[in-house]
């Protein structure tokens, strides 16, 4: 009896595919990376499908974001590290940052899938090293994941010796569990001192450091200024918390009460990694 052709093939490809990776990692000094693509900025979706996915999620549509500027609005790698809490613009955009990595809801990677805003994660290694995998498909959707070192100390109190083992060590983990050398850091609790940024300039690779103007907490956005506003170009902090850390709340349901305000004050999300 002969078997179907395109079985043979598959299984030639299979065993071919097999033997090349075999070879390939007994000659490389390293173990590769599991992903090599660098995230790049998801393709827009049709603005039906995207009505819809706002709808879905009870949360008034916000516009796509503007196209990036020409020329990043934050000038990096002449020497100095800049310390980022808001991006120079006089468009109505914000950006979206998510801290730490403590809960991993598939929920939100739905809405993440459903919505296709952008945001940046900020990820310490202590806390995603139970499931790198987690944030892969975020990665995938064109979010960056950067530096927000390996066990989230106050830096304030530690040598220069110890900056440097919680940044660049970090910097060399998510390297290879993302397969792309993050490019900002951001201090835990946004403490830093002039030995951090000597710290993150040794490391390589990363290019400025990331603070940011309102904190979203469980249903309200804390403000830094006291009109209680956003403005143009202001980077907000969010947490991959869930109901452990938000008295019973889900972190959808925290990202879509975040993403209503944002809305009602007229402002849309636009993608860091552009304007940095
Ligand atoms: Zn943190």
């Amino acid at each position: 009896m002969r078997a179907p052709r395109g079985k043979i093939f598959l299984l030639l490809a299979l065993l071919l595919t097999t033997a090349c990776s075999a070879v390939d990692a007994a000659h490389s000094p390293a173990p590769p990376a599991r992903s090599t693509a660098a995230p790049s900025a998801p393709k827009p979706a049709p603005a039906d499908d995207r009505a819809a996915a706002f709808r879905k999620w009870g949360i008034p549509l916000l516009p796509p974001p503007p196209a990036p500027p020409a020329v990043k609005p934050i000038r990096t790698g002449d020497g100095a590290i800049p310390v980022v809490s808001d991006i120079p613009t006089d468009q109505k955009i914000v950006f979206l940052t998510f801290d730490d990595g403590a809960e991993k809801d598939p929920k939100f990677v739905q809405m993440m899938r459903d919505l296709k805003i952008p945001f940046t994660m900020f990820l310490t290694d202590d806390i995603i090293k139970n499931d790198y995998g987690f944030f892969r498909p975020l990665q995938a959707l064109g979010n960056s994941i950067q530096n927000h070192t390996l066990s989230h100390p106050d830096l304030h109190g530690r040598s220069l010796a110890q900056q440097k083992h919680e940044i660049c060590f970090q910097q060399t983990k998510l390297t290879h569990e993302y397969g792309t050398a993050p490019g900002l850091f951001r201090p835990p609790y946004g403490n830093y001192n002039a030995d951090t940024r000597t710290a993150v300039k040794s490391c390589g690779g990363l290019r400025a450091m990331i603070l940011w103007r309102e904190s979203m907490q469980i249903k309200k956005v804390q403000f830094q200024r006291p009109d209680k506003k956003f403005h143009p170009g202001d980077i907000i902090l969010a947490h991959f918390r869930g109901p452990a850390q938000l008295k019973g709340e889900s972190m959808t349901a925290m990202t879509a009460n975040l993403l209503r305000q944002i809305a009602s004050q007229g402002f849309t999300l636009a993608r860091l990694d552009d304007y940095v």
